[in-house]
């Protein structure tokens, strides 16, 4: 999957951005359709070497995904499924969620939906590791790297891409799957709805001395949400392992990032009320800055928007890239129905059923996040006791948890 340097290539299909949504989708129509040629074109080096994976803080990739079981099953039928787990993934059985400021709760249970677990933690160096590994054994995707794209020109019926290195490529149907920040989106002109959640996000990893017992907690602070996500550990090993995602207003994240090691660990384990006893390590801290963005349209005649470029969301339910992966899922099929009933592939029909099929679902899930987000951050006393009585008397509503839960899962 090297390219050659000549000035002009053209494609059947161009994806821009070999991060999960673009190299899983790579991979689902690659693999669905052998005569379809198809471009791939990431501006970072892509890692030759599955990761190595270090049973110690730094060992971890600090970026982690709870995958649905939804994201499970796509990347399954990719193939990839059993690389990862035979990897490292850890499943999780339960979630704990719980607010500090009062006494509501909300509990989740596998059993409660007949599943044998809610999703799995991920690292996403893993994920991304067995999807590019697929790529490689696909003789017809190119794969262009490290390449950044400079510029998207048109042409009548073709979409056509200028990278940094002088080269052209050309399709008439291209995908924008190069992030939150995609550059082709801006180029192209979609409108963009945004707002600063304003919140910073810390991750890291860490050793606990506690076993995290498959759940994934969750604790909502006055300052924004603290996650902390089990992570798989060797067999026979005795260390306790948790993916940690502080969400909050930018002065703490600040305060929080400026702390020596020691002193961060102290303070994360009593903002988690030392549910797991104490933070025995602390990998290297990273800090995200945080914003919802939805583009108005995720369609142009021969682009399309999918993953973060489409929609950008709070991590607060991990819902990211199983949103993505679900554009993937439902782009690939019309663009495998365009080819199999010898219909052009960048039909604009086929692009307006990937839209209609997946706007609605984002939309829902991004306006929900964005409720959590600011129903947390209320100090009214009276909202606050509502929030808490909420909390408890949902908790006590199987038949309502049920549904909440298998949408979460992306069962439905
Ligand atoms: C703190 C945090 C925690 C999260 N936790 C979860 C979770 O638990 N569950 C979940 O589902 N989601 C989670 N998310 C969200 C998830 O990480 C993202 O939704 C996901 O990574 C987006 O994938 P993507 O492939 O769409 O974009 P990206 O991962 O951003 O990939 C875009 C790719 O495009 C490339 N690119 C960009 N510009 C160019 C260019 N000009 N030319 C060529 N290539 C280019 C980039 O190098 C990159 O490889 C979390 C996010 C954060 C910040």
């Amino acid at each position: 999957m090297s390219a050659t340097h000549s000035a002009s290539h053209s494609f059947d299909l161009i994806i821009v951005g070999a991060g999960l949504a673009g190299a899983a989708l790579a991979c689902v129509v690659a693999q669905a359709n052998k005569e379809l040629r198809i471009a791939m074109v990431e501006a970072q080096t892509l890692p030759a070497e599955p990761p190595s994976l270090a049973q110690a803080v730094q060992g971890f990739d600090p970026r982690v995904s709870a995958l649905t079981l939804a994201s499970q099953q796509l990347l399954q039928g990719i193939g990839v499924w059993p690389a990862i787990i035979s990897q490292r993934a850890e499943a999780y059985s339960h979630m704990q969620v719980w607010d500090a400021e009062g006494t509501g709760s909300v509990s989740f249970e596998a059993a409660e939906v007949n599943q044998p677990c809610l999703g799995y933690i991920v690292e996403n160096r893993i994920t991304l590791s067995a999807l590019l590994n697929t790529l490689k054994g696909l003789a017809n995707v190119q794969c262009f790297n490290p390449a950044k794209v400079a510029a998207l020109e048109s042409e009548p019926q073709q979409r056509c891409l200028r990278l940094e290195d002088g080269q052209r490529l050309s399709a008439p149907l291209m995908v924008a799957a190069d992030g939150a920040n995609s550059l082709l989106r801006q180029q192209a002109g979609f409108a963009v709805r945004e707002w600063d959640y304003q919140h910073r996000a810390i991750v890291a990893t860490v050793q606990t001395e506690l076993p995290h017992q498959h759940t994934a907690w969750q604790r909502f602070l006055p300052q924004g949400p603290l996650a902390f996500l089990p992570l798989a550990a060797a067999a026979e090993a005795d260390s306790h392992f948790c993916s940690i995602v502080w969400s909050a207003v930018p002065e703490y994240a600040q305060q929080l990032m400026a702390l020596d090691d020691q002193t961060f660990a102290q303070q994360l384990a009593a903002a988690f009320e030392h549910k797991l006893g104490a933070v025995q390590a602390l990998s290297q801290r990273y800090s995200f800055p945080l914003q919802q963005r939805h583009a108005v349209d995720y369609i142009q005649p021969g682009l399309a928007l999918v993953g973060d470029a489409a929609h950008s969301i709070h991590p607060l339910a991990g819902q990211g890239i199983n949103l993505g992966f679900s554009d993937v899922a439902v782009l690939a099929e019309e663009i495998l129905r365009a080819s199999q009933r010898g219909l052009a592939l960048a039909d604009y029909s086929i692009l307006q059923r990937y839209q209609r099929r997946r706007k609605a679902d984002n939309l829902s899930m991004m306006l929900a996040m964005d409720g959590f987000k600011r129903l947390f951050a209320e100090t009214n006393i009276a909202l606050r006791w509502l929030r808490n009585t909420g909390m408890n008397s949902f908790n006590r509503s199987p038949a309502i948890k049920r549904k909440i839960m298998r949408s979460a899962m992306g069962l439905n």
